[in-house]
């Protein structure tokens, strides 16, 4: 089988761009045969950018629970949490000795958090992309269902796969980034500017708890303008965002509508009517996300069942590492007793 590997921050409640970037892909994957899957919540990486802890462990309990309630199965994927499995912090070890300070630097998300935080530009930071590197290369991954955001840190990872089997013999298989429609997934804020983010601002991102008024204020909102100027236009970035959004939720005579509305309207001739279709796209929405977030704060509130499932994903997931840690240590030659 396939080993997949894919992990979540838990830096906040999950949002739609979570779950159309990478959960969706998660729950597919579970439930091909061709797929051996491992799911984590990334409370390493979230010290990075997110130094205070007083809301982590809710934060990571929410995540698991947000993850079963949109359909991941504990029983038939290892969903861990990160810093359980110590594995993952050796092979970073290893892994920084074929990572350059440079390259590093360049890395665009790095020059992102630098001008965020300027007051915080720790090595963590930095690394980032060495640790998500020996996040996947620890179970052996080849396929990362992750968001069109974290391509680059994928290049990154072959990279050291690269240089590691290079310089040790052929232990890592090349990994890559994985979406079922093919081209990886960027879901924008509501406001057009950037990608929707689970710390960027709250009113312009839809998160999976979120109920249907708030849901409807921030749809009303999203960022539209006063049509196209000719039948069949390109859509802009932020429409075809919402028309995104609305294919994931609304059924497809609906779509199939306001696409039509759309392609039939020109400056003289405006059609598409985008209050309506926000308010649609509102109802959907709020009905896609209520079984979800009821799931979700029902399982939160479960302690023992998070219990359960945070130990089983634990057991899994270091049976894998420790057998790629195996060789990877018999690779470097440091395999002493
Ligand atoms: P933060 O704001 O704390 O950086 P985030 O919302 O960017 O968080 P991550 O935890 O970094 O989320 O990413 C989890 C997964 O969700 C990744 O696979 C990422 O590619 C995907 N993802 C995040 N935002 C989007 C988005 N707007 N569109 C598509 N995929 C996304």
């Amino acid at each position: 089988k396939e080993v997949v590997v894919s992990g979540i921050r838990p830096t906040g409640f999950l949002h739609l761009g979570n779950y159309f970037g990478a959960m969706r892909n998660y729950v597919r994957m579970q439930n091909d045969e061709k797929f051996n899957c491992y799911f984590f919540v990334a409370n390493w990486h979230s010290l990075t950018t997110h130094p205070d802890t007083r809301e982590l462990q809710s934060s990571v309990h929410r995540v698991i629970a947000e993850n079963i309630a949109c359909g991941l199965d504990p029983d038939k994927v290892a969903l861990y949490i990160q810093s359980d499995v110590p594995e993952i912090a050796e092979l970073y070890l290893y892994l920084n000795m074929l990572a350059y300070k440079g390259e590093l630097e360049k890395t665009p998300t790095f020059k992102d958090k630098v001008r965020l935080q300027p007051d915080n530009v720790n090595a963590g930071l930095l690394t980032y992309p060495v640790l998500m590197a020996a996040d996947i290369l620890i179970h052996r991954a080849v396929k990362v269902p992750v968001g069109k955001d974290q391509e680059q840190h994928l290049e990154i990872a072959r990279n050291y796969a690269d240089r590691f089997n290079h310089r040790y013999g052929e232990v890592l298989p090349a990994p890559y980034a994985f979406n079922y429609g093919g081209e990886l997934v960027k879901i924008m804020s509501l406001d057009g500017n950037g990608k929707m983010s689970k710390s960027e601002n709250q009113m312009n991102t839809l998160y999976l708890a979120d109920d249907a008024d708030l849901i409807r204020k921030k749809i009303m909102k999203a960022k539209t303008d006063q049509g196209p100027a000719e039948p069949n236009s390109v859509k802009p970035d932020y429409i075809e965002n919402l028309f995104t959004l609305m294919r994931l939720v609304s059924t497809e005579d609906t779509v199939a509508k306001f696409e039509a509305d759309f392609n039939a309207s020109s400056a003289g001739n405006v059609v598409i009517r985008y209050g309506d279709m926000k308010k649609q796209l509102a109802e959907d929405m709020a009905a896609f996300m209520k079984p979800i977030s009821e799931k979700a704060a029902d399982i939160q509130n479960n302690k023992e069942l998070l219990n359960r499932i945070i130990r089983q994903g634990a057991d899994k997931a270091r049976a894998s590492a420790s057998a790629t840690l195996k060789l990877i240590r018999s690779a470097i030659g440091m395999d002493y007793s």
